[in-house]
């Protein structure tokens, strides 16, 4: 049976030769072949027959045929035309499975979540992403506020590891943070490329995202919080007295810069790369009131 998977060179290369499909670079499409690692990713992901699963780009079916298999329903989103015939034909075996031909940056999911799926089922999104707009994607899908426990994607390493950092490490950044806000983020497995087809040029990693309840910390404005943590990074061999001297340039003098790092009891020298997602919430909440309130 496993040999009949879409997930095989073998097969694989049968579906595109008999359709004459020609891999869009532009698109993100690099094709999984290998059956074990999508099981792999379906397990972790924590899909079962009581689940829904939503996916991002489904290119000739690989992981969606798996997904059918082992979840009660799948929808995705695919927005090349041209493998809309060859998931119609591929996916012909499965009766659980919704097509939509949609750029998913432009798509409702939390609308289609409600009504696709069962009221109060486990939603969890499952998806090899095309890499050139990872960030835009899992950025929307975040803010969106989805009813959607989890997100496990096949991304860039280098990406997985920016997002699932911690203080004090090469890789943390403005991006560790507005993820981690929303999720625990956790790099479950490294992919070698030669289970894509055609293999990428960069190495790939699976990262699962849980939503969270609530924030791990208390803000009083996100859009200022997130600002003030983007400033904070700007320069990152900077100190964070310079970067916000930087930011607020146009609303506070050098001095109210150092009386409010002193206030939030934060070491002017100190570089954004120390500080933790706590200690950047409460550098963001006094400047809030010295900035916005001016008390
Ligand atoms: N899931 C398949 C697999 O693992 O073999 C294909 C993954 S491939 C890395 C990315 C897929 O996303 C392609 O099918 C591509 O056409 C699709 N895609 C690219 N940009 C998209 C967008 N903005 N919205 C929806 N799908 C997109």
């Amino acid at each position: 049976m496993t040999t009949k998977w879409i997930a095989t060179p073998k097969r694989t290369k049968e579906i595109l030769d008999a359709h004459g499909f020609s891999f869009k670079k532009s698109l993100g499409q690099n094709f999984i072949i290998d059956a074990n690692i999508l099981n792999n990713i379906i397990q972790k992901a924590g899909i079962d027959k009581q689940t829904g699963a939503v996916e991002i780009g489904p290119g000739i079916g690989a992981l969606t045929e798996q997904l059918a298999v082992h979840a009660d329903k799948v929808t995705a989103y695919e927005i090349d035309q041209r493998l809309l015939s060859i998931l119609k034909e591929t996916l012909t075996p499965y009766d659980n499975i919704q097509i939509i031909h949609q750029d998913i940056l432009e798509a409702d999911v939390s609308d289609m979540v409600k009504s696709c799926f069962k009221p109060g089922q486990p939603i969890h999104l499952v998806a090899n992403l095309p890499y050139y707009i990872t960030t835009p994607i899992l950025m929307k899908l975040l803010h969106d506020d989805l009813p959607v426990t989890s997100f496990t994607v096949m991304i860039q390493k280098e990406v997985a590891e920016r997002m699932a950092a911690g203080p004090n490490s090469k890789r943390y950044g403005s991006l560790s943070i507005a993820v981690q806000y929303y999720t625990r983020a956790e790099v479950i497995m490294n992919v070698p490329k030669r289970v894509f087809m055609p293999p990428p040029n960069v190495d790939s990693s699976v990262l699962k995202l849980t939503r969270r309840e609530s924030p791990p910390v208390q803000v009083i404005d996100e859009d200022f919080f997130f600002d003030i943590v983007q400033a904070c990074f700007a320069q990152r061999r900077k100190t964070l007295r310079n970067n916000l001297i930087r930011h607020f340039k146009a609303s506070a003098d050098n001095q109210t810069i150092s009386d409010g790092l002193k206030q939030a009891r934060i070491d002017e020298k100190r570089r954004a790369e120390s500080l933790t997602m706590e200690e950047f919430a409460f550098l963001a909440n006094t400047f809030y009131r010295i900035i916005e309130t001016g008390t």
